[in-house]
Order: C-alpha cells, then structure tokens, then sequence
C-alpha cells in the first residue's frame, strides 16, 4: 500500500532522536566512510534493470558492512544494536540519496510482520535475505472491491491435501514487478463473517499461475500493478500466523506500514523536502519574501513535529509497545506535510511548477513529486478511513454502523470479482 520509488529508509525498531544516548563514534564513522565509498550516485536515465542492480547491489554491501537491519534481532541476520546506532546510520544516510525505495515494503511491512508472527523457521528462511536486498517483497492485500474495505477481499484460498490452491486477483501492488515474494491475504473460509475467514500467505512471486501486470499512474510512472493469481499452489507452511487469523496479520502489517510510511524522511534531492525548497525560494529570489519565509518556518515545523512523533512511536516500538492507531497519525499528519509542501513550491515558483524547458531535469522531478502527491492521501489507507480510526480508537468517536459484522460472508453482497 505503498510505493517503493519514494525514498525509505530503515524504520523497523529503530527510534532515533534526539534523546537516546549516541552511538559509538566509531560506528558513526564506520557508517559515513561506508556512505561516502558505496552510496550510488543519481540514477536519472538508467534503466528500470540497472536501477534495480545498483539498488541490490548498494544494500547487499551495506548489510555486509552491518548497516541495514541495525535494531533487528541478531538471530535472524539483523545486527541486534541500538536505536542509537540506528540514529546515527540516519542521520549519515540524509546525505545521500540512497535506492533504498525498492526495499520498503519488505523493511518496513513484511519483515516486521514476520519477526511478529512468522514461525522460526519462517523467520530465519525469510528474514536475512530480505535485510540483504536479495529478496525483495510486496504486499497483495488491495483488491478491486476490497479497499479501504480490506476485510472484503474476494481472493480465495482453498485447500487441497498438503497445499493451498488461490485464485483472484491484487490491484496497486506497489513493486511487484521486482518482488521475489509476496504478503498475500485471502479468503479461506466464506461461512465465517468477513474479517473472521482471512489468512495471510506468504507467496512465491514466480510460482505457476502468478502474473503481474503493470499499471501506469499519472507521473507516467508505473510503480504499482495487477497481480493475477491463476490456480497458484502454495504450501502449508506458507501460511503467517494462523489459518483464519489473516485480519490480526493484515492489522499488524497495516501498523508497521502507517508508521513506515508517515515516518519517511524527505531528503536527498527530493523537490518537496525543506531544504530543497529554501533552496528553491533562494534560486527564484524569493527567500525575503515574509510570506514566503512564514511559509517555510510553517513547513519546517510541521515536518520537526512530525519527526519528532516518529521517533517517539519508534522509541515506543523499540520498548516492545506498538503504535496502535497512532500510526494513523503519522500517516495522516505525513500526507498533509506533503501537501503543505506543494502548496510552498506553487507559491515560490508559480506557473513555472507546471511548464518547463524540454531537458530541464530538476523541474521535470519537481512536476513528478506534485503529481505524485495525491497518491499519498490514498497508499496506504485514505486519510478519511485514518481519521476514522483516530476517531473511533483514539478519540472515543462513535463507530461507523457494521450491517455486515456477523453476517457469513457469503451471503455478502460485495466486490466486482467472479467467484473463481
Ligand atoms: C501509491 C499507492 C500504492 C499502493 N500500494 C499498494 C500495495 O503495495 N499493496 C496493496 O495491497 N495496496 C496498495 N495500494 C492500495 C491502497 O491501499 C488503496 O488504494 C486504499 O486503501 C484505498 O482503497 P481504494 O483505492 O479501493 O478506494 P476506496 O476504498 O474505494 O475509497 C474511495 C474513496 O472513498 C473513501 N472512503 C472509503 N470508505 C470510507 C469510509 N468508511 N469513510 C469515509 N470515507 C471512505 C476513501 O477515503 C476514498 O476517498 C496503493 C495505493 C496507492 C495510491
């Protein structure tokens, strides 16, 4: 539910901040020497491939030198240090623009949505090649009926002796052009109401019967896809955590997700972050503007609260609390920056946002990442349903009506897909 070509960074149990005891020295300069020798540089005009070699290549050996998966349990490939360390690898890797984005929904969902629930043996086959970049995951929960309404998803997983035989179809998996695995969820017992009869699977990508079929947004990119899934068979000890206990699975990945993705840093050479945009205001001699400059400290505020929010959820998850809804907070609170940042790019630089010079590259990005933006208020969960959540679980809202809540999904009347 969320794209892999926005920048990412290592959030699993990390909580850098301001307040943790600081790393060892000598991990910081491990850290920035690392950087300063492997950090590829841009990567504008390669190939689709070449990007994802560089990007595999530059994680391979930031895992081999023991910078990814820093806060991650030495038992399943991670380094087991501390959110301090994890800080001080941060606040290195801000400056450079790093490919991590292919590796977020494996980072920042699946991977901690295994340590969670995934079996031993789960863990210790899935986990290190996921921190070392030679696996790479996506997350097959959206249906075309099944939203921001997940629990009604129509993707069906029967079982046939030993294995498991699915059939259905995913739509906006970020990534899964490049995914050698999948979170799926699906339907496996329609007699139960609907978030009762849910099981997630872990998924081979290249099994028979899997196709991925790529969906172009309005950047003219093409970051997400439909994914077919054509009598694939998977087996037993595919499934994560129970069988039927697929809606605790989808909430704890959802978790990770919120706080993953509400907690990505603008930085680097993104347009829309701070830095970029003083940057902006100074080029187009705008930077005494008093409008433009209340605007600015506005936006640095924002974003300062912002990461400040994170790294208290990150703390917190460090400590073994999750977030609970306040992950949609984070989500929330991260798709308004960016809008507010958009909203300080037009006033900075005017019409000269949407028309430029044929081969101007930095302005053909800026355009990129506005027309990306709304994507943001819909990957994963619209900021309405987080406000519903806030409301209902934070704020002791009244709770939207259920009609469906103890009906058999089966007699539900839902969705666009044929029963396979
Ligand atoms: C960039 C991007 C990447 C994505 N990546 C993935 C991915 O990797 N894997 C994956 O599984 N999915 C992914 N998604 C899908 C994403 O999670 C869904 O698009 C999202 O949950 C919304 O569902 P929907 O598109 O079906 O819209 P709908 O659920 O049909 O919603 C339509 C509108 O109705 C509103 N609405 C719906 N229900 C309510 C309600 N109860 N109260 C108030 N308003 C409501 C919504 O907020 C929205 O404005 C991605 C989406 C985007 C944009």
């Amino acid at each position: 539910m969320s794209t892999p070509e926005s920048p990412a960074r290592d959030h699993h149990r990390s909580s850098g901040d301001a307040t943790p005891p600081p790393a060892d020295d000598g991990f910081r300069a491990k850290a920035r020497e690392f950087l300063a020798r492997h950090a590829p540089g841009p990567m504008e005009g390669l190939d689709a491939a070449e990007q994802l070699r560089i990007a595999k290549r530059f994680q391979a050996a930031a895992y081999d030198a023991g910078l990814i998966g820093i806060t991650w349990p030495a038992e399943y490939g991670g380094q087991g240090l501390t959110a301090a360390e994890q800080q001080a690898y941060d606040e290195e890797a801000a400056h450079h623009d790093l490919p991590t984005g292919v590796f977020m929904v494996g980072m920042g969902m699946c991977g901690p949505t295994l340590l969670d629930l995934g079996t031993h043996e789960q863990k210790a086959r899935y986990v290190p090649p996921l921190l070392r970049g030679d696996e790479i995951w996506c997350q097959l929960f959206s249906e075309p009926g099944a939203g921001s309404d997940v629990a009604s998803l129509q993707t069906r997983a029967v079982r046939d002796g030993d294995e498991w035989v699915v059939n259905g179809q995913k739509v906006w998996t970020s990534g899964a052009q490049f995914a050698d695995f999948g979170a799926l969820l699906a339907r496996t017992d329609p007699d139960v109401p609907k978030h009762r009869g849910i099981t997630m699977f872990i998924v081979d990508m290249h099994s028979p019967g899997v196709t991925v079929r790529p969906l172009r947004d309005m950047t003219g990119r093409a970051p997400f896809n439909e994914v077919y899934f054509d009598d694939v068979r998977l087996p037993a000890d595919a499934v994560i955590g129970e069988v039927g206990g697929g809606w605790l699975a989808a909430l704890t990945m959802l978790g990770h997700e919120r706080v993953s993705i509400g907690g990505s840093v603008r930085r680097g050479s993104d347009p829309l972050a701070f830095d970029n945009l003083v940057d902006l205001a100074r080029r187009r001699d705008r930077a005494d503007d008093p409008v433009v400059r209340d605007r600015l400290a506005e936006l640095y505020a924002h974003e300062r609260a912002l990461a400040l929010f994170n790294t208290k959820l990150r703390q917190e998850a460090e400590a073994g609390a999750s977030p609970g809804a306040r992950g949609s907070i984070a989500k929330l609170a991260g798709a308004e920056l960016l809008w507010r940042a958009v909203d300080t790019a037009g006033l900075i630089a005017g019409p000269a946002l949407t028309s430029w010079e044929e081969g101007d590259a930095a302005a053909e990005e800026m355009a990129v990442a506005i027309n990306g933006t709304p994507a943001s208020s819909i990957a994963g969960g619209s900021n309405q349903v987080q406000r519903n959540i806030i409301g209902e679980r934070l704020l002791g809202l009244p709770k939207e009506p259920q009609v469906d809540r103890d009906v058999p999904f089966r007699e539900l009347k839902v969705g666009t897909q044929r029963t396979p």
